[in-house]
């Protein structure tokens, strides 16, 4: 049962275990995984340059010895044009790259696998960090846009039964740089032509691939100025086409809004009630339904951001017009045009037992949210024909550890994003 420790900063202790019951039709509660905000790693990425901001780097420099001019240099190849090795720096004196590549700009991330789908339109990336922990990153093209999807955390330690990523546990923490660099490498590979119709430019960037962002949150902070302060700061990216996707961290949601940062919120609420969120998203055992949408509430009046309400609709257990009906009923009891909803149709995980709305069902809960003039849009999945393999390998290295004891089946993360 859940167990609050009232004292600790994030409220939450350590580990919780967040119910003794098991979903509707489940059938063992041995798997079942507990929320966790401790890494089972404790290594720390290579210090560089996209953890500090330009006065770090200066100082940096200047502890070993170069003058601050070139802190706006490095940064400028960085951000401006994707470059991270020195030795492409041409006007960065050969004798400085060797101490540069060690203190400012080690190598961060490497491509393991990169596979295509929708006709080329989306890429999915497989990434080892120093450590060998691995984390994926999806480019998705869109008619007028380019989003990237990607991860704050290798793992995720918010245990939703549904969701792939959340079997693994938590792995670690992402540094801010680890975030940042898989911002860089799709930025050239869209400038590369990597996606199919030609070269284009990135636009959009959404913290849906793994992790709860909310629960590496300084880091995350971070790397939002990274992407939004413009160069040689970063990379200039507008702050509204960035998303940051919570399981419901409250107190985290209330600090982002006062970051200054407007980016838009997306909430993976998934039940409008507790009595089923508390089965779906274990952390709805410390912050309740209606905490977490007063919260997505003042974040739109502080940001002035529309908020994405995430809505897995999954069969027979959430997708009743009834509980459509209770979710029009409590975001309109906050207010009128300060959120939307994105219903997913759920991506079913090798070893869970769920599976998606029937497309009757999908449609009368979208009629239903509309009818009560809620602004809801039906999510595309992309890249489900390469979900299964990729999101697999990166499961299954991860979760070795996990499955000697637990006997769980690797399931693959979602990749998802609304058209
Ligand atoms: N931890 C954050 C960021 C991950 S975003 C969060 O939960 O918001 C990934 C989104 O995909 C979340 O809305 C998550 O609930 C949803 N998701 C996870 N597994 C899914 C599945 N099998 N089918 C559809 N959506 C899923």
């Amino acid at each position: 049962m859940m167990t609050v420790s009232p004292g600790s900063s994030t409220r939450v202790r350590r580990e919780v275990r967040p119910t003794d019951q098991l979903p509707e039709g489940a059938t063992s509660s041995k798997a079942r995984p507990i929320i966790s905000f401790t890494a089972r790693r404790r290594g720390k990425a290579p210090s560089h340059l996209a953890d500090l901001d330009l006065d770090g780097r200066k100082k940096v420099l200047s502890e070993v010895g170069f003058p601050a001019f070139r802190a706006d240099q490095l940064s400028r190849h960085y951000f401006e044009h994707g470059v991270a090795d020195p030795e492409l720096m041409s006007d960065v004196p050969a004798s400085m790259r060797e101490v540069v590549s060690q203190t400012l700009l080690p190598h961060l991330i490497t491509k393991v696998t990169s596979l295509r789908a929708d006709d080329g339109e989306t890429i999915k990336d497989l990434w080892e960090l120093f450590d060998g922990a691995r984390v994926e990153s999806v480019l998705m093209r869109y008619p007028n846009r380019t989003t990237l999807c990607i991860s704050s955390q290798a793992g995720c330690g918010m245990a939703c039964p549904f969701c792939a990523t959340g079997q693994m546990g938590l792995t670690r923490n992402l540094s801010t740089a680890e975030i940042v660099d898989q911002v860089r490498l799709a930025r050239l590979a869209c400038a590369e032509g990597a996606l199919s119709e030609g070269p284009t430019h990135l636009s959009n960037v959404v913290f849906m691939g793994m992790g709860e962002p909310l629960a590496n949150y300084r880091t995350v902070v971070q790397a939002l100025h990274r992407l939004v302060d413009p160069a040689p700061e970063g990379f200039g990216m507008s702050a509204r086409n960035i998303t940051v996707s919570t399981v419901g961290l409250v107190p985290s949601i209330d600090r982002l809004a006062g970051e200054g940062i407007p980016v838009t919120l997306a909430v993976s609420l998934h039940a409008p009630d507790d009595d089923l969120r508390d089965e779906l998203i274990p952390i709805n055992s410390r912050w309740k339904v209606g905490e977490l949408l007063d919260a997505a509430r003042r974040y739109f009046v502080a940001t002035g951001r529309r908020v994405s309400i995430e809505y897995a609709l999954i069969r027979d257990m959430n997708d009743q017009p009834w509980r459509a009906q209770l979710l029009a009923d409590e975001l309109n009891r906050r207010g009128h045009g300060w959120v939307h909803v994105n219903p997913i149709p759920l991506n079913p995980t090798p070893g869970s037992i769920w599976t998606a709305s029937t497309r009757r069902a999908q449609n009368e809960f979208v009629e239903t949210l509309r009818a009560s003039g809620i602004v809801t849009t039906i999510r595309d999945t992309r890249g489900s024909d390469i979900d299964g393999a990729c999101g697999q390998l990166a499961t299954a290295v991860q979760n070795r550890e996990r499955n000697q004891s637990t006997g769980h089946a690797p399931v693959r993360p979602n990749t998802q994003e609304a058209r």
